[in-house]
């Protein structure tokens, strides 16, 4: 493996001789207004999707970059962030959704899987199987089973949107939902609506 020296200190947050964490996490979830993160396929055909979830829950995107006085590309004014990942699985989703959270607070994380996805092709055992005899490799404990593949939609969204709901790192005032894409006419069908929990009235107020 070759490597080649490189500085690219100027470039981290973490680096910078005035760095303060907590004051630039501050300074994050004041310039960046997300509210929702949309979990969806790397498939090419499924590119509408965060565009659909915007229309649907009344979001922005894919919004505007908002530039400082020296013309650098300091925000945006999305609401929307996506993680764009093989057939949408949350499994690949939960560090991107605790991240968001603690940097810039969500509101909503939005999981889509869509018609005539990739996934709904193979089976777990068929890849685990192609890795040993192609690659020779096993990788039938590399990942959760049930998250490899979409066997069937409402299965594979009631299911990535109990184990988003149950990952410490989604906060409890988090809206989780599921929805179907049909990739030819653009339109969402809701399958999981998962709303956060009441806030809890405290005593001090009554
Ligand atoms: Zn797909």
């Amino acid at each position: 493996m070759n490597h080649t020296t490189h500085n690219f200190d100027a470039y981290a947050f973490s680096k910078q001789a005035d760095y303060d964490e907590a004051a630039t996490r501050g300074a994050f979830s004041q310039a960046v207004p997300l509210k929702t993160v949309v979990v969806y396929c790397f498939d090419p055909r499924a590119v509408g999707i965060p565009a659909a979830v915007a229309k649907e829950l009344g979001d922005v995107f894919p919004g505007d970059i908002v530039t400082d006085e020296a013309g650098n590309k300091a925000a945006s004014t999305a609401t929307v962030f996506e993680v764009v990942v093989a057939g949408g699985r949350a499994v690949d989703a939960l560090r991107s959704v605790t991240v968001a959270q603690h940097l810039f607070g969500i509101e909503n994380v939005v999981i889509v899987h869509h018609s005539h996805c990739g996934a709904t092709s193979f089976t777990a055992d068929g890849i685990i199987d192609a890795y040993r005899n192609e690659h020779e490799v096993d990788i039938s404990d590399l990942y959760p089973r049930d998250s490899i593949c979409i066997g069937d939609y409402v299965s594979s969204l009631e299911h990535d949107t109990r184990l988003m709901r149950e990952s410490l790192g989604t906060p409890r005032h988090v809206n989780v939902f599921g929805y179907f894409y049909d990739i030819d006419s653009e339109q969402l069908t809701k399958v999981v609506e998962d709303r956060a929990e009441p806030a809890v009235e405290s005593i001090a107020s009554k």
